[in-house]
């Protein structure tokens, strides 16, 4: 990934552990003093294979473990990670390690995007979502009052996925971290969106097959940053699917669907829109809905709220400006654009979906 200011490798495979003894080396030594910030759930699983691949750095090396999942991205946990490492002795030399899923790597980016207003860190992301957070340098957390609300631009050191470590994902995270894979697709690449859609072991994928899928997200993930890193232009694409996405998972409550769950529901009612602007074809939509039931995306919270519901979601997303809703749509597949729509146009394109999805 490279950015105006900064250069950093992605690696994934099955041994990646092993590279912080040698790629690596420099950057663990220079550090006077290393934290593991580490999801709790991932911990109990995995910390030990972590651990031992930082052997050389053992005497400078401290664990804080934080909630799992979602309920780490809150000021509580925050202010807690930031006492825990000055009463540490943690200095601007020093460096942090996140070891989880998104939401671990997005609080743990920004406790170092603001401690001692900035030091190094590496993700070490445990979930197949976060081949999109851990790439991109956008680090939040959450408010009472919304989603990812404050934060900070800040670029990791290095991100490092060991593949292995997907084997006790639950078959939902696995589920959610794929439809951000179909995103990638959708967003850059027509036959490999068409590859994925006719992919009847999509949610049930080999080790080797992940890490040959997410390095190709990851690829489309690097690229569009390493254009747009502060979100001025086009990596505004990497939305497509979320302004419907986010007030769906606002709605159903934060932690009943999923991040992807969401966003697959978002990305059918994107293509929805593209298709009611005359863009994409019918049968694009009506794919991507058979592609969502066939491998058990719920699809139900598009008939359990009402569409002033969704709407009063939608206003309050980031992407809107001087009051006006946008969307990422598509005039094809791999040929995102944002544009504004109006209320009218969501509402038909909702009640197409309730028709479609009865
Ligand atoms: P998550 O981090 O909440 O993890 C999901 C669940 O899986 C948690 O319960 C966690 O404990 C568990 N888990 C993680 N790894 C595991 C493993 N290997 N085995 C078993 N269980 C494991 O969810 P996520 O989907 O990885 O990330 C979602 C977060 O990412 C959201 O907060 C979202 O806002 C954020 N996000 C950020 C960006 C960005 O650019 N910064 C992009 C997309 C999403
Ligand atoms: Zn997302």
């Amino acid at each position: 990934v490279e950015t105006t200011n900064h250069r950093y490798d992605v690696q994934i495979g099955p041994t990646t552990y092993a590279l912080f003894s040698t790629v690596y080396k420099d950057l663990l030594t220079s550090a006077d003093r290393i934290a593991i910030i580490a999801d709790e759930k991932v911990a109990e699983i995995h910390l030990s294979s972590l651990e031992a691949s930082l052997a050389i750095v053992k005497n400078k090396l401290v664990i804080k473990t934080i909630p799992a999942g979602e309920a780490c991205k809150s000021i509580d946990t925050y202010a807690d990670c930031q006492s825990f490492l000055l009463q540490q002795g943690f200095t601007r030399q020093s460096l942090i390690i996140a070891f989880g899923g998104g939401a671990c790597g997005d609080l743990v980016g920004f406790v170092a995007a603001t401690f001692m207003r900035g030091i190094r860190y590496i993700h070490c992301p445990t979930t197949i979502l976060a081949h999109d957070s851990a790439v991109g340098g956008k680090t939040a957390i959450n408010m009472p009052e919304g989603k990812n609300m404050v934060g900070a631009f800040h670029q990791p050191s290095a991100v490092l996925f060991q593949t292995g470590l997907f084997s006790s994902l639950p078959s939902r995270e696995i589920r959610s971290g794929l439809a951000e894979l179909l995103k990638h697709a959708f967003i850059s690449n027509e036959e490999w969106t068409m590859q994925l859609l006719v992919n009847e072991s999509f949610t049930n994928p080999s080790e080797q097959w992940l890490s040959e899928e997410l390095l190709k997200g990851i690829q489309v993930k690097a690229s569009i940053v390493a254009e747009d890193e502060f979100e001025q232009s086009t990596r505004k694409f990497l939305n497509f699917g979320h302004t419907f996405g986010h007030a769906v998972e606002a709605a159903c409550g934060f932690g009943k669907l999923s991040h992807g769950e969401s966003v697959m529901i978002g990305m059918i009612y994107s293509l929805q829109l593209s298709e009611i602007m005359g863009l994409t074809e019918k049968t694009l939509t009506e794919q991507l809905i058979q592609f969502a039931n066939e491998h058990e995306y719920p699809l139900h919270p598009i008939h359990d709220f009402s569409f002033d519901e969704f709407m009063s979601y939608m206003q309050k997303d980031k992407k809107m400006s001087h009051g006006k809703l946008n969307f990422v749509l598509l005039e094809g597949i791999g040929q995102p654009f944002v544009t504004e729509v109006t209320r009218e146009q969501c509402l038909r394109a909702f009640q197409e979906l309730t028709t479609r999805t009865e």
